[in-house]
């Protein structure tokens, strides 16, 4: 059965696109097979983070009907596949976002995970790409702004009757200032599923257009992501950071 997962925020910039790509790697090594859609039509970044953002067929194509499905899908190094969007302006006319769900429709039954990167805000391209899956991950920042918009989010989910996995708060930084946890929580009534830390290596591993997983697993980041694949999958995460040797970190630290 495909699952089909929206990486879904109402604040923009608080990590959606970093987390489908590196959530879309954790999972193929988990070796489940992952289709991650760049459903962000106005600012895609997807294909930025991971070095697809020149494919010549994107899902502005397939959304008008020019181009086939397959032919949008594209396969990452690691081994799950890219359907990503295009950073052309041009290519927003005549786009019928609204047509989102017939596509997650077929790609159902062909993978185990659609993992979706939605548009921020509460917008058309956001709520028609919330109707397109199944269940949401909600992620927001620890700051107020960013958790009152993911309540809106939320309410709108709820209104079209989608299931929510929980939140996802990223960029934490342990601060005294920051909302906790629980105060997070209580406020969206949903449970938190990992605290990502905020991680330097996030930014480094966007400029060379790889996952941070596979640039740095035992990243503090890549560690919670890593986290919630095994969460997902039901599988236990056991945290080996032994599986790096003395020399691996070594050479790590000498050349960074
Ligand atoms: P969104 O897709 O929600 O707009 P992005 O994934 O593009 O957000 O992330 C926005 C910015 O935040 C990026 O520049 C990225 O480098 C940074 N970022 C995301 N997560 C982290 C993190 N855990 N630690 C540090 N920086 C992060
Ligand atoms: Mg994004």
């Amino acid at each position: 059965m495909t699952r089909i997962i929206n990486i879904v925020s109402g604040k923009g910039g608080v990590g959606k696109t970093t987390l489908t790509s590196n959530l879309a790697y954790a999972l193929t090594e988990l070796g489940e097979d992952v289709i991650a859609i760049d459903t962000n039509l106005t600012t895609p970044h997807l294909g930025l983070h991971l070095g697809i953002h020149l494919a010549p067929n994107t899902l502005h194509d397939v959304l008008r009907g020019d181009t086939n499905l397959s032919d949008a899908i594209y396969p990452h190094p690691s081994g799950f596949k890219i359907l990503p969007a295009s950073m052309s302006i041009n290519d927003l006319t005549g786009v019928d976002i609204g047509k989102l769900p017939e596509i997650t429709s077929k790609l159902s039954g062909t993978t185990d995970y659609v993992l979706m990167d939605c548009a921020p805000g509460l917008g058309r391209e956001a709520v028609s790409s919330i109707k397109a899956a199944d269940e949401l991950i909600l992620v927001t920042s620890p700051e107020l702004p960013s958790v009152a918009d993911a309540l809106k989010t939320l309410k709108i989910a709820e209104k079209v009757g989608k299931k929510i996995l929980g939140v996802v708060v990223n960029r934490v930084r342990g601060k005294w200032y920051e909302l906790t946890k629980w105060e997070i929580e209580e406020t969206l009534n949903l449970p938190v599923l990992v605290e990502i830390p905020e991680d330097a290596n996030v930014s480094k591993s966007i400029t060379i257009k790889m996952p941070l997983v596979e640039y740095d697993s035992f990243s503090p980041a890549a560690i919670e992501i890593r986290r919630l694949a095994h969460q997902l999958t039901g599988r236990e995460f056991r945290f080996e950071k032994s599986k790096l040797s003395i020399l691996d970190r070594f050479v790590k630290w000498v050349t960074e």
